[in-house]
């Protein structure tokens, strides 16, 4: 028998119970299946976080739109007053 996903995420996250993380660790020790699984599961975390950490090194608005519009008034202001003067 071999641990779902959602268990090995338990796991992971230590959300499991003593025993079972217990019985859990003796069964990947022998258990190549499991073990690659559980990788996968640590392997998507460091990819939510570089995906975190770019979004943040890019610096967009939260909302583009808004920040379009925003934009777009500026820009009329100024052709007023360029045509005023
Ligand atoms: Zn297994």
């Amino acid at each position: 028998m071999h641990y779902a996903i959602h268990e090995l995420d338990q796991y992971r996250s230590r959300t499991m119970n003593l025993f079972r993380r217990l019985a859990c660790r003796c069964h990947l020790l022998h258990c190549q299946k499991c073990r690659a699984q559980l990788r996968q599961l640590e392997q998507d975390d460091l990819f939510l976080a570089e995906l975190r950490q770019s979004e943040q090194r890019m610096d967009v608005p939260e909302n583009p739109s808004e920040y379009r519009k925003l934009c777009g008034i500026f820009e009329e202001e100024r052709h007023k007053r360029e045509s005023s003067i």
